[in-house]
């Protein structure tokens, strides 16, 4: 597994690089825009050609998270519109960058089938809007109050929801930490070995295009999202073992999301993998 964090981007997009090299990363992952605020400015042609630049002279592979704010199956029409518009811009910022993929959560709603079918119709239309490569990968949650994405069967029929023509520039990307408060067991060698092939059985290993790193400050199956740094939560150090060890995703990014000590929170993780 290539790994990397999540890398803040004060000064820019393109500033992005030189945190991940400081952090020793073999990829990063950055927000596009700001977070927080519905509001953002068009990227600037410069930017763009700076971040590119930075890009090729690093080579490390890059990945996007959307906005937090961005709820496609949001039952407030307002939010939901706005939602719909955040992330088609998210996916055009991708493209314009050169970012392969754009990873978000899918949302919430108190009807799952609704929800599912809310955010499959904002993903089609995002991809509509922008023509190209980028990819849309669809996050596995931790199933805080009504969020969906959970279970992996509700981030298959989401995919499946996408008309089949455009399905291939859709993904999942998994987080650790979501699985584990999801109620899935990976601390042990069986439960990881049963939770991968059930993610290969229900949702397809080859559609698995990224990871997310945390360990968890809540126990197992409790249902709440809160990261803490690899080896120090309820998890502990034996899932990372697996999974940056696991050869079948020897070639996907996994990004460390924690506040603060990428490089640390790196460095223990690649002092997992063991040498051939
Ligand atoms: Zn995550």
């Amino acid at each position: 597994m290539l790994l990397g964090a999540h890398e803040g981007i004060a000064g820019g997009v393109s500033t992005a690089f030189t945190r991940a090299e400081a952090d020793g990363a073999d990829c990063l992952q950055i927000f596009t825009r700001n977070a927080r605020g519905w509001a953002a400015k068009p990227l600037e042609a410069e930017e763009i050609a700076r971040f590119k630049g930075e890009a090729k002279r690093t080579k490390l592979p890059t990945a996007a998270h959307s906005s937090y704010l961005i709820n496609c199956c949001s039952e407030d029409a307002d939010i939901r519109r706005k939602s719909w518009a955040g992330l088609a811009d998210e996916l055009g910022r991708c493209e314009a960058l050169g970012i392969p993929s754009l990873i978000f959560h899918p949302g919430s709603h108190c009807d799952e089938a609704e929800g599912i079918r809310l955010v499959a119709e904002a993903m089609e239309r995002a991809l509509d809007a922008v023509p190209g490569k980028a990819r849309l990968l669809v996050e596995t949650t931790a199933g805080q109050g009504s969020s969906l994405g959970w279970r992996f069967e509700h981030v298959a029929a989401i995919r499946d929801a996408v008309p089949a023509a455009k399905r291939r520039r859709v993904g999942v990307c998994v987080d650790t930490c979501h699985v584990f408060a999801a109620g899935y067991d990976i601390t042990h060698e069986a439960g990881y070995h049963r939770t991968i092939e059930e993610l290969d059985r229900v949702v397809g290993l080859a559609n698995v295009r990224a990871f997310h790193l945390n360990d968890s400050k809540k126990p197992l199956g409790c249902r709440v999202d809160r990261h803490e740094h690899i080896g120090e939560g309820a998890m502990g150090i034996t899932p990372f073992r697996f999974l940056v060890n696991d050869a079948r995703f020897a070639e996907l990014p996994g990004f460390v999301e924690t506040e603060s000590r990428w490089k640390e929170n790196i460095e223990v993780l690649r002092g997992l993998v063991r040498r051939r």
